[in-house]
């Protein structure tokens, strides 16, 4: 089958992009954000096999816009920063000698952002009861039972998602009825500290790019807001690593969070390449499209069915008939 799809959907290379890594024991409600380091090691494994070359995002970038024929490449990428991509994904690619790129945001190790969707996931976890007020509102949910905590995670996740960014912090202090310093705190536990991000970046294998300053969909900020965030991440993280940004990922990166206008602005921000968090494999002609490239998701999800589908190019083949 992969005969026959391979010459027109594969293309010339990969960028898949991962979240967090945990152990296979942990249970997670954010499927769609993890992956085990067993699977990891997998796909890794699996590209080692099939002889495809695992390379650094300066070697993605030559493969793009050569000239002559290239062989075939994949790129692993991880965005925000968190800390197992240090403790859990680093010696996976160290085993087999392998390169990744991390996406940081800024506002992580800075202590201005928080990463509420994993300190719900740890609240509903160690909870048996969550109950808040919000105005004249209460709110209680049970989270005894393994369903309750599923049920509860996902309507506090849609309470919290209702909110919009100028009251977001406010809503987070009810529902965690903490202070916004425990929240930043509580986030500095799941978030690699600029000491981590800098070990990070000084390992042969580490590529560190940028993934702005607060992870924010940037296609419903002004023009101005969005050049600052971009521009202001990279000079962040240059100044602590000692080190040219070339690369960025768009936070969320899908067509609602960047698109043409923001394309546009990261051109002349003195970047080689930016990547969304759309699937798909890349082709030549990204060479007039380096702003705008695209990566595939891999989760606990979709697992190394779905990568060697995908990126022979029978996935993309249905998506083009089918939509
Ligand atoms: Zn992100």
């Amino acid at each position: 089958m992969h005969k026959i799809f391979k010459p027109f959907y594969a293309g010339i290379g990969h960028v898949l992009v991962f979240h967090r890594i945990y152990n296979e024991n942990d249970y997670v409600f954010n499927k769609n954000l993890h992956v085990t380091q067993g699977s990891l090691e997998d796909i890794v494994k699996y590209f080692i096999s099939n002889n495809i070359d695992i390379v650094s995002l300066d070697e993605c970038y030559n493969r793009i816009t050569a000239k002559s024929k290239v062989k075939r490449f994949v790129a692993f990428t991880f965005d925000d920063g968190y800390i197992d991509n240090l403790t859990h994904a680093l010696p996976v690619f160290e085993k087999y000698s392998v390169p990744f790129t991390l996406f940081l945001t800024t506002g992580f190790p800075d202590h201005t952002v928080v990463l509420w969707w994993y300190l719900l996931e740890n609240l509903v976890m160690e909870s048996n009861l969550i109950q808040f007020k919000d105005g004249d509102n209460t709110y209680s949910y049970k989270t005894g039972t393994m369903e309750e905590k599923n049920n509860a995670f996902w309507s506090i996740r849609r309470y919290i998602l209702e909110s919009d960014e100028k009251n977001l912090i406010k809503r987070l202090q009810t529902i965690f009825n903490m202070v916004q310093d425990d929240l930043f705190d509580l986030t500095a536990k799941l978030a690699m500290s600029w000491d981590q991000v800098i070990e990070l970046s000084n390992h042969p294998l580490v590529t560190i790019g940028a993934h702005t300053v607060n992870h924010l969909a940037l296609s419903k900020l002004s023009e101005d807001t969005v050049i600052k965030e971009i521009n202001e991440s990279i000079e962040i993280i240059e100044k602590k690593i000692k080190k040219p940004v070339l690369y960025l990922a768009y936070p969320i990166g899908s067509s609602s969070a960047a698109s043409v206008r923001e394309f546009n602005i990261t051109r002349g921000c003195n970047l080689k390449m930016a990547f969304t968090a759309k699937d798909g494999n890349i082709f030549k002609y990204h060479t007039d499209n380096m702003y705008s490239l695209p990566r595939i998701s891999v989760d606990d999800t979709r697992g190394i069915t779905f990568v060697d589908l995908y990126i022979n190019g029978f996935t993309p083949f249905l998506n083009t008939i089918f939509g």
